[in-house]
């Protein structure tokens, strides 16, 4: 009726579609429950085409649109169909009951929940939080090892996605690790599988001197339209959010399916100058691609809006059938930007602003050596520290110790950064002694060498049955050789190990990356080993590496990586040049 209000029509409309969800939940069940609950027909009356509703609706219809092509859907996505995943977490605390493990398409549907069955590597669960921008509360922290100590192996790891992770979480506890999460104020939901993966941002954010914009807002504002939208899960395939507000230390926004990068935009060209968001599309290093310039901005404001519709018309176009070009970048790469834009302007029902690109101004560099040790605020007399892990990895005393740290000296957050690091910030100038102190007295670093520092591992073989290789145990290894011999790298490097060709440490964009392989010895026997590739960047220096050498056995790849840092050394023009 005319009689209602914007807001009372966009209740009724959303109640009704609910109805329709559940009485389509009485033909069947999950995102396949979409038969529209009504009598019987008469024995000969034409069968109606089911009509899907409700907020699987436009899986449904993407899903059927390549069935009635005659293209078979990917095992994956009939799961979902056959069981919303969500629909299914009775299910999952009845087997955690029963001290049984969600396995095969389980698996793939507890990953939605945020648990992960890592066997036969670890018998066990794998379970990756979601923490908004990278940043949480240090009781929340220290909450996280309670839970690691409880129900996990009693350590966690910082990923590659300023994020948490804990493992050895055994079958019986992983539902009750996962309610402890949301009991502490934090979630695993959707963390896993195909879904909007955890949004990272500026993990300076609201503290960086040089910083167009403070992410926080933004990231937690996405964080929460997702999680409480269910049309936004279960996506063709996993898709990466990340804001840049060009502070110190990169975010890597362009590896990210959107990247919204802050930009100032000049005056004089027909457009509001100020600060905009700069739209990037399709990054995806695995397959060898940054997420490039559309030539869009967007209002700081409406990000949100515009990254809501970018995910609505690639859950109607993505490829259902086959996962390995079900990213967005496929659909970029097969529509192009200009048809891909116009069906997202579409979907917002408004235009999108483009700018030249001398409408913007250069952004502020980042700084490859900023996530590690003392760095001043914006705030005067405040600091950030920086503290190095070791490839990501921290036991619960030391988590505990952080969290005391954070609460006693700093201003109570602890933000995670991609570089599998954390920064602990608000430090008083007269505090950074002390806090550097405590932090050396529980076996971790506020200093690192530049190999040290730009060194970062997937899980490798030791908790992923993907890896070909100890990744993290062999990156170890590089850092402590080229420590340990003395060789001082005075440049940034970075160092990128990742297990297999997920590339979940993104080896392409590292100036030196390594991906596991298994090298031969002998007649039929393989040990742990890599191939090499070099010349990888991000940021300004974007580039995908190039492969130089294959199969290196891990134990050898030390020595091969001194080689080629000194050999960098030795000819490069002056420290100006960059190992790329
Ligand atoms: Fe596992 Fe491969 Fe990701 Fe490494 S890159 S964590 S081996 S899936």
């Amino acid at each position: 009726s005319e009689d209602f209000s914007p807001d009372q029509k966009r209740y009724l409309e959303g109640f009704v579609s609910g109805v329709q969800a559940i009485r389509g939940a009485r033909g069947a069940p999950g995102f396949g429950g979409l038969a529209p609950f009504q009598n019987q027909p008469a024995a000969n009356a034409p069968q109606a085409e089911p009509v899907p509703a409700g907020p699987d609706a436009i899986h449904i219809e993407a899903m059927a649109r390549f069935e009635k092509a005659g293209k078979k859907l990917s095992p994956q996505e009939k799961a979902k169909r056959d069981e919303h995943p969500f629909d299914a977490y009775a299910r999952f605390k009845t087997m955690a009951a029963e001290n049984k493990y969600a396995k095969q398409l389980d698996d793939f549907r507890i990953r939605f929940h945020g648990l992960f069955y890592v066997g036969p590597t670890q018998d066990s669960y794998m379970c990756r939080l979601r923490i908004h921008n990278g940043v949480l509360k240090a009781w929340q922290f220290r909450g996280v090892a309670d839970l690691a100590e409880a129900y996990g192996g009693g350590y966690s790891h910082v990923t590659t996605r300023a994020n948490l992770q804990v493992r050895e979480i055994n079958a019986q506890n992983g539902i009750p690790f996962i309610e402890g999460l949301v009991d502490i104020g934090l979630t695993s939901k959707g963390s896993g599988a195909d879904n909007i993966r955890n949004i990272t941002g500026t993990p300076t954010a609201g503290v960086d001197p040089q910083e167009l914009v403070d992410t926080r807002p933004y990231a937690r504002e996405w964080h929460h339209h997702i999680l409480n939208d269910r049309s936004l899960y279960g996506l063709p395939r996993k898709f990466n959010v990340a804001f840049d507000g060009a502070g110190r230390i990169a975010a890597l926004e362009d590896t990210n399916d959107i990247g919204f990068q802050a930009v100032e935009v000049k005056d004089g060209f027909g457009i509001e100058a100020g600060v905009w968001w700069r739209l990037a599309l399709g990054g995806v290093t695995g397959h060898r691609d940054f997420a490039r310039d559309t030539g869009v901005i967007v209002p700081l404001a409406q990000a949100i809006k515009v990254a809501d519709a970018i995910v609505r018309v690639f859950i109607a176009s993505g490829d259902r059938t086959d996962r390995n070009k079900a990213r967005l970048k496929y659909v970029l790469d097969a529509w192009g930007f200009g048809t891909f834009l116009g069906e997202v302007e579409k979907q917002l029902d408004a235009k999108l602003v483009r700018a030249p690109a001398e409408a913007v101004a250069p952004r502020p560099e980042s700084d490859r050596l900023a996530h590690i040790g003392v760095h001043p605020q914006k705030q005067s007399g405040l600091n950030w520290i920086g503290v190095g892990l070791n490839l990501g990895r921290m036991d619960c005393a030391q988590m505990r110790a952080l969290a005391d740290i954070s609460q006693e000296f700093g201003d109570g957050d602890i933000r995670l950064t991609v570089w599998q690091n954390l920064l602990i910030s608000g430090v008083r100038d007269e505090d950074v002694a002390e806090v550097e102190a405590r932090i050396a007295a529980i076996g971790l670093a506020t200093t690192a060498s530049n190999v040290r520092a730009g060194l970062v591992a997937c899980t490798g073989n030791r908790g992923c049955k993907f890896s070909a290789a100890d990744t993290k145990g062999f990156a170890d290894m590089i850092a402590t050789h080229i420590d340990g011999v003395g060789l001082t790298v005075d440049t940034p490097i970075n160092i990128h190990a990742t297990g297999c060709h997920n590339s979940c440490a993104q080896h392409y964009i590292g100036d030196i990356g390594l991906i596991g392989a298994r090298v031969p010895v002998g007649e039929d026997d393989s040990v742990d080993g890599f191939h090499l590739h070099v010349g990888g960047g991000f940021g300004t220096d974007a580039a995908i590496g190039r492969e130089l050498v294959q199969n290196v056995r891990g134990e050898d790849c030390p020595a091969v990586v001194e080689k080629m840092l000194r050999g960098y050394l030795a000819r490069r023009s002056g420290p100006d040049e960059t190992f790329a």
